[in-house]
């Protein structure tokens, strides 16, 4: 497939089992079918994290917005994620897949496991 936001191409690749994400082999930009970012996020960690591309390259290709979306080829809704507002993520309506700039689901792994840890936190207190 096509990447979306640069001339490159996406590549699949296995994370685990039953866990396929597309990359774009150029701007490190990740394709992730429904329900798979929650898979990616949980399973998080040295040997699963596939978001390989660098923040500044993921900044670069952010300012490309209006995707469309490379399966469907309409045209993405942009989302923002409430707990990181500076974060915003193009989701496809029609198939459910989203599209993460390079450092953006690293950002999100990051922000979930302070948030498991600060669960963890209270627990042992109470
Ligand atoms: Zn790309
Ligand atoms: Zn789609």
């Amino acid at each position: 497939m096509d990447c979306p936001k640069c001339d490159g191409e996406l590549e699949t690749k296995n994370v685990a089992e039953e866990v396929n994400v597309d990359q774009c082999n150029r701007c490190y930009g990740l394709f992730v079918p429904p329900g798979t970012t929650t898979k990616l996020l949980a399973i998080w960690g040295p040997d699963t994290n596939v978001d390989t591309g660098s923040e500044s390259l993921g900044k670069k290709f952010d300012s490309v917005d209006d995707i469309d979306c490379p399966k469907c080829k309409v045209k993405t809704d942009k989302i923002e994620d409430q707990a990181q507002p500076h974060i915003w993520i193009e989701s496809c309506a029609v198939c459910g897949s989203t599209f993460y700039d390079a450092g953006e689901l690293t950002d999100l792994s990051e922000k979930t496991l302070s948030d498991f840890f600060k669960r963890f936190l209270k627990g042992t207190r109470t």
